[in-house]
């Protein structure tokens, strides 16, 4: 059987008019022959409104049962749009995560797709079904509902691409692909044609919104193309593959990050296990970090500094300022309003002066830089969030991104 996974996000299916389109779409594709797996996201803003209702309700809402609300999004669009397809005269069918079967780990919050029971799906698809599946959303331990943490529709048709074999998973989006910069920011950023799985994974990662990063992740694993297309038009989009089949090119996007904060637990004790304790204890709140620096060592002491995203900052500074006392180290601070810009690019270690043109960009607009990162294929420096907007148009028009054009060989 060959399959075609697709996903449309919250945008595509915001009002009825448009699930009625994503519906003809769905039915154009499924006319070419093949077996077609459409999974969705809620609609709009649903998982937002949802959020802020329970928030509305108790200020720290329990994980099983924000994972049960929040699903209920996805809910919506699975059935309206099954009802579309079904109105046009095929044969659809709804399914929920655990209908799907996509078995998750037991968190509720950003739980990890451990294997998809494709058997029920098949049968749907056998009989010439449209398969219509909620995004976001899992089982675990047989009956508990989970999500997989925001923007996690990506990865639901990433993983049931992966298990069904498909050939390409299609993502429809609201914009024309991935840019080399965000188009709202950068009005000359261009729209690539192909980037390559680990370029997309950084750019996803240091703040690009196209893509879910485990969505990337699952299609390098198992070596499918992931097609990011625009929901509203015949645009050809952008292509997400293997960096081998690319023409090389230095850098490939500038991103942004202006949501993130620095905490600093400064003079904590020079010592073996010092680092590994502080970042056991911010695991244990389940706090992502971003980017953890260790200052020179000043006598017998280090200041460790990390970068989290908002959501993070307040439980993180929690977190050190216990650490702080049973450390007996002298102090944290935190600066909740720090920005990250990260050029991204398959060709930066190989590449000599990229760093220096980045940082000359950045001091041409007297942009002062706070932290620096970098990766073989990465370069992020933590700067003032005010600044952010002339930092990214600073260093995107440094590399010339605005005539980029990348081909497959
Ligand atoms: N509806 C979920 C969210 O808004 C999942 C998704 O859109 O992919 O995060
Ligand atoms: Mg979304």
């Amino acid at each position: 059987m060959n399959v075609l996974v697709q996903k449309y996000g919250g945008t595509s299916v915001g009002t009825p008019e448009r699930i009625l389109r994503v519906a003809d779409r769905i039915l154009a594709a499924r006319r070419t022959g093949v077996a077609v797996v459409s999974v969705v996201s809620a609609m709009g803003h649903t998982t937002d409104e949802l959020m802020e209702m329970a928030r509305k309700v108790t200020p720290n809402p329990p994980r099983r049962e924000l994972a049960m609300l929040l699903t209920t999004g996805e809910q919506i669009s699975i059935s309206l749009l099954c009802m579309a397809i079904q109105a046009k005269g095929a044969r659809a069918v709804a399914l929920t995560g655990l209908q799907s079967g996509i078995i998750t780990d037991t968190n509720y919050a950003d739980a990890r797709i451990k294997r998809v029971r494709t058997q029920r799906l098949r049968q749907h698809l056998a009989k010439g079904e449209v398969v219509i599946v909620a995004g976001y959303q899992g089982v675990s331990n047989g009956t508990e509902i989970t999500t997989l943490g925001r923007g996690g529709s990506d990865t639901t048709a990433a993983a049931l691409a992966a298990a069904l074999g498909a050939r390409t998973c299609e993502i429809y989006t609201d914009v024309e692909g991935v840019y080399t910069a965000d188009p709202r920011q950068v009005p000359n950023a261009a729209r690539l044609d192909y980037i390559a799985y680990e370029e997309m994974l950084e750019l996803a990662g240091s703040g690009a919104q196209v893509m879910h990063p485990r969505a990337v992740e699952i299609a390098m694993r198992f070596g499918f193309p992931l097609l990011v297309k625009p929901s509203y038009s015949d645009g050809a989009g952008t292509v997400i593959t293997e960096g081998s089949k690319l023409e090389s090119v230095a850098i490939t996007g500038v991103t942004t990050d202006k949501d993130i904060g620095k905490i600093a637990i400064q003079k904590v004790p020079d010592r073996p296990g010092i680092a590994a304790k502080i970042l056991s204890a911010l695991a244990r709140e389940r706090i992502h970090v971003r980017l953890i620096i260790q200052s020179v060592n000043e006598g017998n002491v280090n200041d460790v500094t990390i970068v989290v995203k908002r959501e993070f900052i307040e439980r993180a500074s929690a977190v050190l300022e216990r650490m702080c006392r049973s450390l007996k180290a002298s102090g944290v601070v935190c600066d909740p309003n720090m920005a990250e810009i990260s050029i991204v690019g398959s060709g930066i270690a190989s590449t000599s002066g990229v760093a220096a043109r980045m940082f000359k960009a950045l001091a041409r607009k007297n942009i002062n830089i706070d932290l620096i990162s970098t990766s073989t294929i990465r370069i992020a420096c933590v700067i003032d969030r005010r600044r952010v907007d002339d930092a990214v148009r600073a260093v995107h028009d440094e590399f010339k991104l605005g005539r980029l054009k990348r081909r497959a060989v």
